[in-house]
């Protein structure tokens, strides 16, 4: 996202009573200025003047013959118009990933859409859906016309229900510091959205209630959304803009959840054609993030049309770490005790999670030759990682905006090692 930012910072205190955090003996208290260095993990003390980083001529040199020399292509995660529009400017071609519950939860649509998991009945969910479904709609037109030409790959709902809800003890807090004051409406609203929150909290989301599932669960969110791509696409076709939106699945398991949610695709195609009088191909296909779905890939084959790789949840499966807890709580030991090189999350772990990406890839275009895969977890933007991919075969890697260039570089790079390997 171009921010710079330290997670999993355990020396850090915080002291929510009196606004103010203690690191290494220095109090810094809300609202205070502080610079982040996201490269070294160090915090200043006040605003440190920084400069926009840029690519130099010879950079630009480089690029240019790593453009011509590699294979793999290299496409974006990118959510926003202008998060498209840098990748662009950096030499992406197309996006791999657009995370559309980051829309969401942007700051004017959050509202919507809690009042949406909010609803009591069916229709009035719909409606709410409706209002969030022209959002969609405007904002997918927005990034298709700036990746023009290139494929933009828009992911539907992935997170759990409760990810957009407050968390119930929050809430709970919330209560009893109304229950103070008169505020009685506040507390009934609050009492509500407890309620709801606990219905859906989950012992382990992760493994839970999200992606596909909800998808089949909810169908109404879903249909809104895959509405809203075709609605995109038509209005592009009525302005001359040469878009290829396509359709991604997250979380599938099973070529009967793909199955059932390519019915839902295959009826609102229709119906956006008959309403445009247009025929329109929106491409539909399946992240591989769940085990299940890289070992059944030949099955998943006979309905997608594209595959991309989800290395983020694939590697939380295959080590059974969640990323969270192993970041916060024992990698650190690990990769001190080098029990590991390096982290899973950070570049992929060939023997496990490649294997297993292999399997998927033989799988897949055994039944379909020349079948689209890509990586859109955040390996895709790891130099290590994008040779493994390039000497998988994979059609591309999809990193963030920032990561583009030196995905390219070594999306060259990969091709003169190869080249390199087979001289010997
Ligand atoms: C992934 O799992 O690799 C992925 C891209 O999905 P997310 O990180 O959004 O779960
Ligand atoms: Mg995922």
């Amino acid at each position: 996202m171009g921010k710079p930012c330290i997670v999993g910072c355990a020396d850090l205190k915080i002291d929510y009573e009196n606004k103010k955090c203690i690191a290494n003996s220095k109090t810094i208290f809300e609202g205070d200025a502080i610079t982040i260095d996201g490269s070294s993990g160090e915090i200043f003390v006040g605003e440190i003047p920084t400069v926009e980083p840029k690519i130099t001529e010879d950079f630009k040199t480089i690029l240019s013959w790593s453009e011509k020399i590699k294979k793999i292509g290299v496409r974006a995660n990118a959510d926003t118009p202008d998060a498209a529009s840098l990748a662009r400017e950096y030499g992406a071609k197309g996006i791999g990933l657009c995370r559309t519950e980051r829309m969401f939860n942007a700051r004017d649509r959050i509202g919507l859409f809690v009042d949406m998991i909010m609803a009591k009945t069916l229709e009035e969910r719909k409606l709410i859906l409706e209002k969030l479904g022209e959002l969609q709609k405007s904002d997918f037109i927005k990034i298709l016309k700036k990746m023009e030409g290139y494929p933009v790959t828009i992911r539907l709902l992935d997170p759990p229900l409760h990810e957009f809800l407050p968390n119930p003890e929050e809430l709970m807090n919330k209560i009893h510091r109304l229950e103070k004051t008169n505020s009685t409406q506040e507390i009934e609203d609050t009492k509500q959205l407890l309620e709801r929150a606990r219905e859906l909290s989950e012992i382990n989301p992760m493994m839970g209630h999200r992606g596909v599932r909800v998808g089949i669960t909810y169908p109404e969110i879903y249909e809104m959304q895959i509405n809203a791509v075709f609605e995109a696409a038509a209005e592009l076709v009525r302005q001359k803009v040469n878009a290829h939106p396509q359709i991604m699945v997250p979380q599938v398991g099973s070529l009967s959840e793909l199955n059932h949610i390519k019915q839902i695709h295959n009826r609102i195609k229709s119906e956006i054609e008959k309403k445009y009088k247009m025929k329109l191909k929106v491409n539909f296909g399946t992240m591989l993030e769940v085990v299940r779905a890289c070992l059944t890939a030949d099955e998943l084959a006979k309905t997608a049309e594209f595959f991309s790789f989800g290395t983020n949840d694939l590697t939380q499966a295959v080590f059974s770490f969640s990323r969270e807890d192993a970041e916060a709580k024992f990698l650190p030991e690990y990769l001190e005790k080098e029990m590991l090189d390096l982290s899973p999350f950070q570049s992929i772990d060939v023997n496990g999670v490649g294997s297993l990406m292999k399997s998927g890839i033989e799988k897949g275009r055994k039944v379909k030759a020349g079948l689209e895969i890509g990586v859109c977890g955040e390996h895709g933007g790891d130099p290590k990682s994008i040779v493994f991919c390039h000497n998988s075969k994979l059609s591309y890697v999809s990193a963030s905006p920032h990561r583009i260039p030196i995905a390219i570089v070594s999306a060259a790079q990969a091709v003169l090692l190869e080249k390199k390997s087979k001289k010997r």
